[in-house]
Parts: C-alpha cells; structure tokens; sequence
C-alpha cells in the first residue's frame, strides 16, 4: 500500500479494506510510518514514533480481522498526544523535564484502545504539559500547520490535529483544558471533541489543572469522532472523577437528515472584539445553515462569559502549581545532580527543566493560591465559576445547544503571538467556557477562508448531552459541503 493511499483516509475507509482484506493491518501500519517519514520533517506532528509497538499491534490485529473478531478500531494506525501515558514508549508532555521518560503503565484511554486491537504510531506533540495555544511551547520544536507552514497548528494538541490533517494517521487523541482539542482542530481543518468532563477517565493523562482536563478524540469526520468516543468514554475505578454514567451508541444517533425540533442558542457574548472578519461572516452562515436544516435558533445571552478568561487563568494556573510540585528531580524525570545541598538540586533542576510558560503558570498559580491572596483571587475565582455553570445549566433550560465560532481567528504565524502571552490566551476565549462548566463541546470543520485556512464552528450541549453534539455536528457537516478537504502536502 502506498503512503498517499493513507491521505484523507477515515476509519470507516480503513475498516473496509481491512475487512475484504484488500489491505492488511500491517501494510496499513507501514503506510502510517512511510507517511510520518515523508512529510514528519515539514509538520513535526510526532515527537516519536512508536514503530516496533505499531508492527506488533498490526499483527495481532490481522490475526483479529482473521478470526473475523475485528472491532471498529482493530488495525487502524492512530497517534496519542505526549501527555498521555504509554507504557514502554516515551511519554514526554513535549517537556526536558520528561525528556526519556517511559512510563510502567498506559492511561486508561490508550489500554482501552489498544483492548480494540488499535495500532499506536506515535506520540504527538503539543505545548509543553498542555499550556499553550500553538504548540510553539514544545520543548523541542514546534508543530507547523499542513494547510500553511508557516502557520501554527494551533495548541496545545497541535500534533495530533496536523498529523490527523496530514494523514499522518487516521485519527489522535488530545487532551482540552481550554481548548487545546477543539481550537487546533478548528485551526487544522479537523473534528475535535472535548467530552463532558468525567466522561473519559484521565487515569495516566498527566495531569495539567485537574478540574479542567479531559480526554478527547481528533478525527476526520463526526463518524469517526464518534466511533472513538464510544471506545475510550466509561467509567474507570482508577479516576475518582470518573463519572458513572452508561455510555451509549455514539455511532447509532447520526443517521438523523434534520434538525427539526431542536433549539438552539447563539450567545451575544460570543461574537467577541477583535474577531477575524472572516471567523464572523463563517459563523453566521453556519449558523443559518442550522435554520435551513429545521433547527430554531435564537439569539441568547451569556453575560458572564467576560469573565471566563480571567476565572480559567486564576484556576488552571493554581492547579498547575499544586499538579507540577511533584517535577523535583528525586522520583523521576530530569534531575540535576551538580548541585550541593538538596535545595539547590531541587531548584536547578526546576530552573532547567521547565520552559518560560510552565514556570510563568507555576508562579500565577502560587501567587494566587498564598495566604493572603487566596480569598482575593482563587476564592473569588472559583465563585464566579459556580455563576457561570449555573448560567449554562439555565440555558440548556431552554436550549438544546448553543454555538459559536471556535477560534476568534483562523491559523496565525508562527511567533505572531509568542511575545504576548495575553494575546496568546485569548486564542481560547470561546473555548475555556465549557471547561469552566464541564460540558461538552465540539469543534466541526466550517469551511476555508479565502487564504486557505480552516474555519472551525463549535457546538455545545448540556453535561452528557454528547448524543445532541453528533446529531447536530453531523447534520452540519454533511450539509457544509467540506466534504473532508485535506492540505496539498
Ligand atoms: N490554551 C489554553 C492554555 O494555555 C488551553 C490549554 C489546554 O486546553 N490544555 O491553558
């Protein structure tokens, strides 16, 4: 099989093949690799390869497909984003500080796919633990984005939305604190989705700001998006916010052509200043097409989503703090040894260890969190998060969704926004909402601007209400006329 055959390739295309037998795991295993080989070095998707875990994996799984015991995932080459533990292959969160780390166990979402006879290609690459919206705070060189390279994938799951728009594989798995899942899939032309949170375990994901973090998938189309939400979503005794919740057929709920009887909500706050032309013109046609095809749209207002910012950058950097006090040198990861005293090694090997984003978090975190400060800032921070979830649970009162664009803008250059962090954040203003209040939301192709670049439009539903998310993102998506565009690369 050549390498290009793997280019726009969905996981329903892949499952046919394998199943009449045109194509064998192993070849589709080695076309995965060839592909990463052939453009990798342009895109920096992958910060490894995993090619002996990815052979073997493809062989178990022809002996699946050959037993006839073939599950939707079984031989389908896929990538996980490096903050997802691996075991046996490096898992580094793009970080000096894990630089070599291999971990004794696999997170949850990995077992769970690998259990499906999934074939592991590679780790991808992504802003140093998950902080960035990017991926130019990789420790180790950022991600380009495949439909412009001297763009930005977006962040912090840059690798896994450019590998899965390059066809480097057919889909990946990113984490969203913020936004990192749905804001590089929008800006990368992808479908990403971040679960409601408790849905999928984070068991093995290294763990960012806790209270925000979820596992999702990044894929081609809804379909797919569905079928690997089904695989990796259920409760795990491993994560004590694990919900408890029966999981159901993603897949079956898309068969439905309209939209009829759905309300939906577009919120004021969300056409936000400083938003591309385009972004805006983009979104209020998808949102017409949500009209056409039955749904009764409404404008709606959100009116604390000003402060949503502000409230993810007092509490995701406060978790942080708490999260990354365990990087000390002694357990494991980069310890630096030259020092005297046990102080010394301890604050070298955190000096050296750490990029200037992840240590600029750690001290906002730790500021906010001291005494003093704490009622000011991380107390008042989670009060007004209480407000804004209870301003979403009032609306899916009355709606049974609310949309927007995803990114205020389309792919920016690379170092456009690095010299700003402020501008860099507001990457994630329509976003970081729907952590704040741990619903789901998904971020569906839109279309492309007139330079090129993929539009995202994000749909959001109430917690658990994943099953609306897919109806209405796959009604949109047909109805879009993307048609699963992939980059000339
Ligand atoms: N860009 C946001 C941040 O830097 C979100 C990151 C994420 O979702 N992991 O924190």
């Amino acid at each position: 099989m050549d390498a290009d055959a793997l280019v726009g390739l969905t996981i329903r295309e892949a499952r046919s093949l394998l199943d009449s037998r045109q194509v064998s795991a192993a070849e589709l295993a080695r076309a995965a690799l060839d592909r990463v080989g052939a453009v990798d070095g342009r895109v920096g998707a992958f910060v490894s390869v995993t090619e002996d875990l990815a052979m073997s994996q493809a062989e178990a799984a022809d002996k699946r497909i050959a037993a006839g015991a073939a599950a939707p995932l079984t031989g389908v080459p896929m990538q996980l984003k490096d903050n997802m533990a691996t075991r046996g292959a490096a898992t580094t969160c793009s970080s000096r500080m894990l630089e070599g780390f291999v971990p004794p166990y696999d997170a949850t979402a990995a077992r769970r796919l690998y259990a499906r006879g999934a074939v592991l290609v590679g780790k991808g690459n992504m802003d140093e633990f998950a902080m960035g919206s990017s991926t130019e705070n990789s420790a180790f060189f950022p991600t380009r984005n495949p439909w412009d390279l001297e763009r930005v994938p977006g962040g912090s799951s840059g690798g896994p939305a450019a590998a899965v728009a390059a066809s480097e594989c057919v889909y990946s798995l990113g984490s969203d604190t913020g936004g990192s899942i749905r804001q590089p899939a929008a800006l990368c032309g992808a479908v990403g989705m971040k679960p409601t949170y408790g849905l999928v375990s984070r068991y093995g994901l290294v763990a960012f700001a806790s209270s925000l973090d979820q596992i999702g998938p990044i894929t081609r189309d809804v379909a797919d998006c569905a079928i690997v939400l089904s695989a990796i979503a259920g409760h795990d005794p491993n994560d004590s916010t694990s919900l408890n919740a029966a999981v159901p057929d993603y897949a079956g709920g898309l068969g439905a052509e309209d939209l009829s009887g759905l309300r939906i909500g577009v919120p004021r706050e969300y056409f936000v200043e400083g938003m591309d032309a385009e972004v805006e013109r983009s979104t209020r046609k998808s949102i017409a097409l949500l009209e056409d095809l039955g749904a009764e749209v409404e404008e709606m207002s959100l009116p604390h989503t000003a402060y949503a910012l502000a409230v993810y950058y007092i509490l995701a950097p406060s978790e942080c703090s708490a999260n990354l006090a365990r990087y000390d040198g002694v357990k494991y990861g980069f310890s630096d040894r030259a020092a005297d005293s046990m102080w010394e090694a301890l604050e070298r090997t955190r000096a050296e260890g750490f990029g200037p984003e992840v240590k600029r978090r750690i001290m906002l975190g730790t500021y906010a969190l001291s005494a003093g400060y704490y009622d000011a800032f991380y107390l008042k921070a989670q009060k007004v998060r209480a407000i804004i979830r209870r301003e979403f649970q009032t609306a899916f009162g009355e709606f049974d969704a609310i949309v927007s664009a995803t990114s205020p803008t389309t792919a920016f250059r690379l170092g456009e926004k690095t010299s700003d962090p402020v501008q860099m954040y507001l990457s994630d203003v329509l976003t970081l909402p729907a952590n704040i209040a741990g619903i789901p939301g998904m971020s569906v192709p839109a279309g492309l601007s007139e330079g090129g670049l993929p539009i995202g439009f994000q749909i959001l539903a109430d917690a658990l209400a994943e099953p609306t998310i897919f109806r209405i993102a796959r009604a949109f998506e047909r109805a879009s006329g993307w048609n699963g565009k992939t980059p000339p690369i």
